[in-house]
This record gives C-alpha cells, sequence and structure tokens, in this order.
C-alpha cells in the first residue's frame, strides 16, 4: 500500500492560540487571506457552560482527491509520500477545485487571480522536518503523522460532527475528539 502522510488533530489540546494559522502566514508570507490554515471553535448546543475546544485545519492531503480529478491544466499532483501538491504557476484561476473540494481547502486569492493551498510544507518534509504550523504548535495538538497506513487508530477518529463526507476524498486527517460531547464547528 502506498504511504500516505497526514495530520493528527487533537481537540482536547488545542488551546485555539493560532499560532499554526499564524506560522503557516509567517512561512509563506501570504496576505490575510487566503487562510491556507484555519482554526475554528466548536460548540456544543446542549452544554451549560462554554465550551473549550477548537480544531485547526487545512488541506487534508486526500487518498483521493476532487481538486485533482477536474482541474482542466493539471495543476494538481499527488506525491508518492501522499501530499497532495498544487502548482501555482500553472493555475488558470478557473476554480473548479474551489468547487470539487469538500473541505474548501483550495481559495481563490483576488489578487493573483489564482487558487492556492497548503503543500504541506514537502520542502521540509524532503528535509525530515516537521510542517511550520505542527513545529509552532505550543502543546502538541497538531501532529504529522508519517504513514496512516502503520497508524495506531484506537483513541482517534476519521470524523467530527458537521465534517463532509469522508468516504469522497477519503481524506488524510485523524482527530482525538473532545470528551465533553458531540461537538461541532461553529460556522457548520
Ligand atoms: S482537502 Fe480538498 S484540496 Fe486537499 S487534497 Fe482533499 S480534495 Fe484536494
Ligand atoms: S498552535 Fe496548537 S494549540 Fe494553537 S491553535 Fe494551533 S493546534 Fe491549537
Amino acid at each position: 500500500m502506498a504511504k500516505q502522510l497526514g495530520f493528527l488533530v487533537d481537540t482536547e489540546k488545542c488551546i485555539g492560540c493560532f499560532s499554526c494559522e499564524m506560522a503557516c502566514k509567517n512561512e509563506y508570507q501570504t496576505e490575510v487571506k487566503p487562510r491556507w490554515r484555519r482554526v475554528y471553535q466548536l460548540r456544543e448546543a446542549s452544554l451549560p457552560y462554554p465550551e473549550r475546544n477548537f480544531i485547526s485545519l487545512a488541506c487534508h492531503h486526500c487518498a483521493d482527491p476532487a481538486c485533482l480529478k477536474v482541474c482542466p491544466v493539471g495543476a494538481y499532483s499527488k506525491r508518492e509520500d501522499g501530499i497532495v501538491l498544487h502548482d501555482h504557476a500553472r493555475c488558470i484561476g478557473c476554480r473548479l477545485c474551489t468547487m470539487a473540494c469538500p473541505y474548501g481547502a483550495p481559495q481563490y486569492n483576488e489578487k493573483e487571480r489564482r487558487v492556492e493551498k497548503c503543500n504541506l510544507c514537502y520542502q521540509k518534509i524532503d528535509r525530515n522536518e516537521e510542517p511550520a504550523c505542527v513545529a509552532a504548535c505550543p502543546v502538541g495538538a497538531l501532529q504529522l503523522i508519517r504513514d496512516l497506513n502503520s497508524f495506531p487508530e484506537p483513541s482517534t477518529v476519521k470524523e467530527l460532527p458537521g465534517f463532509p463526507d469522508i468516504t469522497i476524498t477519503r481524506p488524510s486527517i485523524r482527530f482525538v475528539p473532545p470528551r465533553a460531547g458531540v461537538q461541532m464547528r461553529r460556522d457548520v
């Protein structure tokens, strides 16, 4: 089975500090928008007190990427380690990938009239370093999974309530779910 890198997001550890999102922006000097990585607060409507759970999401480098299938100019490619790359120079800004991706990962840059997204810091991966977001997390809530095929799953889940149907693209992400109950992204 081919190797597949992925992200582990621990909702019990994440403190919503945005360090991962800021580290991504700093690494690639991106504009205020798009946001390749985004931190969301989770909500639990039935709890009588304010909840304190967050998740940090970016491209999921899916096993079966919808973005790659619809791009008319071949701007997307999938590496042997599973990273889904987007070639910014090749992109013509047609936005088909933004419509095909269930997770809103590819985002349109109005200024450049092209789409862009997380490339999982592949240059760092090639140097055996961690992605900028993972390295910046002060509490270990965001981790790199070197190969999902050999990742132990008992304490983790493949999706959270409100997460789009994972059978469409098979996203390469695992979550440590919140203990308090069924919590969803505030914006879902
Ligand atoms: S999350 Fe979206 S952009 Fe990323 S690989 Fe999957 S389908 Fe493509
Ligand atoms: S850096 Fe870590 S703790 Fe802070 S928002 Fe990102 S994942 Fe959560």
